[in-house]
C-alpha cells in the first residue's frame, strides 16, 4: 500500500488516504496502535469493531470494511474512502439547514441506524465526526469502535460510553440502555441542524450540571419552526427511553417524512442535497509506502513480542474486494 495524507483523527485512530496496486479505488486506512489497545485494557474491543463492521457490510449506509491486517505495532482497517470527509465540517458551516436537507439526513440516518438495530447492534457514538459523506453526498455511518452487538430492548447494556454532547439521559444516569440511545444522539444532531446550537449544553459545564440539564431541561424551539419538524425532534429527544421507543416505533410514517420514498432511499437512489464538498481529484503522485508512513506519524510505540498473541486472527478480507492483477 501507498499512503498519502491523514484524512482524519479520532480518539483511537488515525485515518490515512491510501492506495493499493491491485485495488481500483482509494482506501481509507485506520491505524490503531496496539499500545493503545493494551492501555484501554480491552483487546477484544478491536475484534468487536472488526466483527461489527463485517456484520454491517450489507448496508450502504455503513462505511464498508475491505479488510483488516496488522503490523508489528499497529492494527489496521482498510475501508472505502469517503473523500468528502465527515459531516462535522458540513455541519458547522451549514446550520441552520433547509428542511429538505434535514429530511434527507434523517431518512438516510434512519436507514443506517435501523439496519444496525435490526442486527442487535447499538452504535453508541453517533455524532457528526462519525458520519461521513460519500462522493455523491450520501451518508455513511463510520467508527464502530464503541458499538456493541447482542443488544436489544430486552438485552440492555450498562456502562458510560460515547461523547457527552450526544449522550442520552439513560446513559448519563447509568441505567441499562439499548438502541434508543442512538435515536437520542440523532435528535441532538437534527436539533443543531435546524436551530444552529445544542439544545442544552455549551462546553464548560461540570458533569453534575450536564446531568441535571440533560435530564430536566426541555429544548427551546424557534416560533417559526415547522411543527412536524419540531414534533420529530421532540420524539428523538424524549427523555424516557421506554416512551422514546413508542414514539419512534412508526417513525418512517411521521408527517415530516411523508414525502420520503423509502424504497428509493434504501437503494441509495435519492438525490443528495448537500453542497459539493472537496471533490477535487486527489493528487496521488507523492505517496510513501505504508510502513514508512506509519513510522513518520506513530514512531516508537513498540509492544513486547509475547503480547502479539492477543491479536492472532485479526486478518480479514471482504468478499467485495475485487483484486486486479498487478503488472
Ligand atoms: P476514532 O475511532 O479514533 O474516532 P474514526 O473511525 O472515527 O476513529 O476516524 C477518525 C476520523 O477519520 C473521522 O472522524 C473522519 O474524519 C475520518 N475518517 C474515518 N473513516 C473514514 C473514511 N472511510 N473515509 C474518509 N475519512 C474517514
Ligand atoms: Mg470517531
Amino acid at each position: 500500500m501507498t499512503c498519502y495524507r491523514i484524512l482524519g483523527e479520532g480518539s483511537y485512530g488515525k485515518v490515512v488516504l491510501a492506495s493499493h496496486p491491485a485495488i481500483d479505488q482509494k482506501l481509507a486506512v485506520k491505524l490503531v496502535q496496539k499500545k493503545r489497545v493494551f492501555k484501554a485494557n480491552d483487546c477484544n474491543a478491536i475484534f468487536r469493531e472488526r466483527d461489527i463492521l463485517k456484520a454491517a457490510r450489507e448496508s450502504p449506509f455503513i462505511t464498508h470494511l475491505f479488510g483488516s491486517f496488522q503490523t508489528e505495532n499497529h492494527l489496521i482497517f482498510a475501508m472505502e474512502c469517503l473523500s468528502r470527509g465527515d459531516f462535522f465540517d458540513t455541519f458547522v458551516e451549514g446550520a441552520p439547514f433547509p428542511e429538505n436537507t434535514i429530511r434527507y439526513f434523517i431518512a438516510e440516518m434512519l436507514c443506517g441506524l435501523q439496519f444496525l438495530h435490526s442486527k442487535e447492534i447499538v452504535h453508541r457514538d453517533i455524532k457528526p465526526e462519525n458520519i461521513l459523506l460519500d462522493d455523491a453526498g450520501h451518508i455513511k455511518i463510520a467508527d464502530l469502535g464503541l458499538a456493541v452487538s447482542g443488544v436489544t430492548e430486552s438485552k440492555r447494556i450498562e456502562g458510560r460510553a460515547g461523547t457527552i454532547l450526544y449522550m442520552a439521559p439513560e446513559i448519563l444516569q447509568r441505567l441499562p440502555y439499548f438502541g434508543m440511545a442512538d435515536y437520542y444522539a440523532l435528535g441532538i444532531i437534527v436539533y443543531v441542524m435546524a436551530v444552529g446550537g445544542h439544545p442544552f449544553l455549551s462546553c464548560d459545564e461540570s458533569s453534575e450540571e450536564i446531568l441535571k440539564k440533560v435530564t430536566t431541561l426541555e429544548p427551546d424551539y424557534p416560533e417559526d419552526m415547522d411543527t412536524n419538524l419540531r414534533d420529530i425532534i421532540e420524539r428523538f429527544l424524549c427523555k424516557d427511553q421506554e416512551k422514546r421507543m413508542r414514539l419512534v416505533s412508526e417513525i418512517r410514517e411521521h408527517p415530516f417524512l411523508q414525502m420520503v420514498d423509502w424504497k428509493e432511499t434504501e437503494n441509495g437512489k435519492s438525490p443528495p442535497p448537500f453542497p459539493a464538498g472537496n471533490l477535487s481529484e486527489e493528487d496521488l503522485s507523492e505517496g510513501v509506502p505504508v510502513d514508512e508512513f506509519i513510522q513518520s506519524v506513530d514512531r516508537g510505540k513498540r509492544i513486547k513480542p509475547e503480547k502479539q498473541k492477543e491479536f492472532y486472527g485479526f486478518t480479514y478480507v471482504s468478499e467485495r474486494l475485487k483484486l486486479q492483477p498487478v503488472a
